[in-house]
């Protein structure tokens, strides 16, 4: 009897949005490291996605930057063109992309709410929907959406984001079950407090008072978000559907 899962590398056309630094470009180098073209889609970070994509083909791999706004679907639509026309479908999509625009709910604009969520939320739901007819044409896929901790504890002064975040739990499984059948898998990879510039703009309190509250009593890594991106996108997660994954340092836990 053998049993044993097919864990042979292949290499796969990837897209990480938000490729242009911290978790994002950590999921992109790392995916990279698996052996799969990546491409890195950004809003406005032109350098940024330079850089990422130095550090990739600096050390053998292949990456194509690629500009779009997540929330402008005809944006998207032609990025993905892009990447179609230079590697073929998209296989791998890495839903990283996220602002946060801060404030208590009393004194949150319709465009602080507005834009969280459709760069947060409706972001994800677009690239998905593009993506989708060309992972089942090819019978494979995995999809990753980048959530957070934030979205299953609350935050105050985060309602949009919270909100957005606890929203890709329902778009990953309704995702997860629709497509299961295809052998697309699709997964929510929950980060805590991660060391990137997005974390830059909140306090020192603020970040003393994150890590009092980790367990493991620190801020994480972009790049221990990242390995666990690439796992999830390689074909010995194949039995992994729907499921949440922190990467949290226990702050998910609870009391
Ligand atoms: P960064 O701010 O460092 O990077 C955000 C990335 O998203 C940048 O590449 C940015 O590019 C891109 N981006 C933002 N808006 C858009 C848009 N509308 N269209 C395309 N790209 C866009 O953030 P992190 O690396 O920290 O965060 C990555 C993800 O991880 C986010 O979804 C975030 O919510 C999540 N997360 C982060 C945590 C943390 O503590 N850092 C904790 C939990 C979750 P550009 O500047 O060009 O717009």
């Amino acid at each position: 009897m053998s049993g044993t899962a097919e864990t042979k590398t292949q290499s796969r056309v990837a897209l990480v949005t938000g490729g242009s630094r911290g978790i994002g470009r950590a999921s992109a180098i790392a995916l990279a490291g698996a052996g799969h073209r990546v491409a890195l889609c950004y809003r406005s970070d032109k350098e940024g996605a330079a850089e990422t994509a130095a550090a990739i083909t600096d050390a053998g791999g292949e990456a194509l930057p690629v500009a779009a706004d997540v929330a402008d679907p005809a944006a998207l639509d032609s990025a993905m063109k892009e990447v179609e026309s230079t590697w073929g479908p998209v296989q791998i999509l890495v839903n990283n992309a996220g602002v946060t625009r801060d404030g208590l709910l009393m004194r949150m604009s319709d465009e602080q709410w507005g834009e969280v969520l459709r760069t947060n939320l409706d972001g994800p739901f677009y690239a998905i929907r593009r993506a989708t007819p060309g992972m089942i044409r090819g019978r494979f896929g995995r999809i990753v959406n980048i959530g957070s901790a934030t979205g299953f504890t609350g935050s105050a002064g985060q309602v949009n984001y919270a909100t957005a975040k606890a929203g890709l739990l329902g778009l990953t499984r309704s995702v997860a079950r629709e497509l299961a059948s295809r052998n697309v898998t699709c997964n929510l990879v929950s980060p805590g407090p991660i060391a990137t510039t997005m974390l830059e703009g909140a306090s020192e309190e603020r970040v003393a008072e994150l890590k009092g509250l980790v367990p493991l009593n620190r801020l994480g890594t972009p790049e221990e978000v990242g390995a666990t991106v690439a796992f999830l996108c390689s074909e010995a997660a194949g039995y992994i559907t729907g499921a949440v994954i922190p990467v949290d340092g226990g702050i998910s836990m609870g009391l």
